[in-house]
């Protein structure tokens, strides 16, 4: 089994605290659509002939693509890829963009998952972050979604924003809930250097939240989302039973994929490697047949140290015996070895050969997974 992921470069405009690669000049789309259909062909055997299962539009904005751009890649993935059915095919888009009309585009392809960025429910937050969408808009494309038949909607919010109040974050939570979708990501504000509320910061012109806030604020997103039926079965991750989400599960189950589009990462077990972050570099690897990206062969302790940060923040734990099969009774021991404090202090829980973060853990995962790595 694998993954495809596909990134779309494009942006309308670029959010204030975004730092994904993409490009706000969307007059090269067409270009990079038939390029992207290229690094499909070119690269259809880095898989190793394992069957696709899942596929992950993600950018920049994939719901800039018009129908022309999907026949063409949806071609080319059943062209170039083994495959059984399907089990998951994902669009991320912005709300601003699933008008009925797009909606009805999408039924011509095989989608049967949407990942909505809707970020905030509170107007004034959506304008600070630079966002195309009203609150309100957001809303009315779940029910858009819905009303075109695509139920199986997941939505991103952020968490620790500047001026963000508990008070609002229980608001947006609350409106969240309401929405009855079966998957919600949440992730806490970092300022990645070169953003604008990165600069913002440096002047001091914005004051991020405190410590306590953002522990508080994690806090209330587990205790909401859990009380509302949500299992939380990642990190950041939170689905209603049996609605996780099967491509960004199998990251964590380190189960191979392929990237394709500038700064598109790829991963088969023993090397991963990621594709330059820049257009015309990436267009000029692709037009002489090569590609452009750098590649990592993965080492024994680098794969264990993947193992663990991958796995450990998951609902599911790390398996001893998977680290027993694959790196030898020495990992495991050593593994054991660094988890006992946690275990002690039950920041970790073992059952059975599962290593598992407990619910004081969450709050410490940074620290625990250090202290389980692997270092040289
Ligand atoms: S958050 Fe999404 S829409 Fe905003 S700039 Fe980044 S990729 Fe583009």
């Amino acid at each position: 089994m694998a993954g495809l992921y596909i990134h779309i470069p494009f942006c309308v405009k670029r959010c204030a605290y975004c730092d994904f690669f993409s490009n706000t000049d969307l007059s090269r789309r067409e270009e990079v659509v038939a390029a992207l259909s290229e690094e499909l062909k070119l690269r259809s055997s880095y898989l190793r002939g394992a069957p696709v299962e899942t596929i992950y539009f993600g950018g920049g904005t994939p719901s800039l693509l018009v129908a022309e751009d999907f026949r063409l890649i949806f071609e080319t993935i059943q062209n170039s890829f083994l495959r059984r059915k399907f089990q998951e095919i994902t669009l991320e888009a912005n709300p601003d963009d699933l008008s009925a009309g797009f909606l009805k585009m999408l039924q011509a392809f095989p989608f049967n998952r949407i990942s909505i960025g809707i970020q905030s429910l509170q107007d004034d937050e959506l304008i600070m972050l630079n966002r195309r969408h009203t609150a309100a808009e957001a809303i009315a494309a779940v029910e858009q979604c819905r009303a075109c038949g695509l139920d199986n909607i997941s939505i991103d919010l952020m968490y620790g924003l500047p001026g963000q109040t508990i008070e609002k974050w229980e608001d947006t939570l609350q409106r969240a809930i309401q929405l009855h979708v079966p998957h919600i990501s949440a992730y806490h504000l970092t300022y990645e250097q070169g953003t604008r509320l990165w600069q913002q910061k440096e002047k001091g012109e914005v004051i991020p939240v405190t410590e306590e806030t953002s522990l508080a604020m994690f806090q209330m997103l587990i205790d909401r989302l859990e009380a509302a039926g949500y299992e939380h079965y990642e990190i950041s991750n939170f689905a209603l039973p049996g609605r996780a989400s099967r491509h960004n599960s199998s990251y964590w189950r380190g189960i191979p994929y392929l990237g394709v589009g500038p700064s598109a990462h790829s991963f088969e077990i023993e090397s991963r490697q990621w594709n330059a972050a820049s257009l015309s570099q990436w267009l000029e690897g692709i037009k002489k047949g090569k590609g452009a990206f750098e590649r990592e062969e993965l080492d024994e302790e680098i794969r264990y140290n993947e193992l663990i940060m991958t796995s450990l923040r998951t609902c599911w734990g790390v398996s001893l015996d998977a680290i027993e099969r694959e790196f030898g009774r020495e990992y495991c021991s050593y593994c054991l070895d660094n988890a006992s404090e946690h275990l002690k202090q039950g920041t970790l829980s073992l059952q059975g050969e599962r290593l598992r973060l407990t619910r004081e853990g969450i709050f410490i995962s940074d620290t625990i997974l250090s202290d389980l790595l692997f270092v040289r």
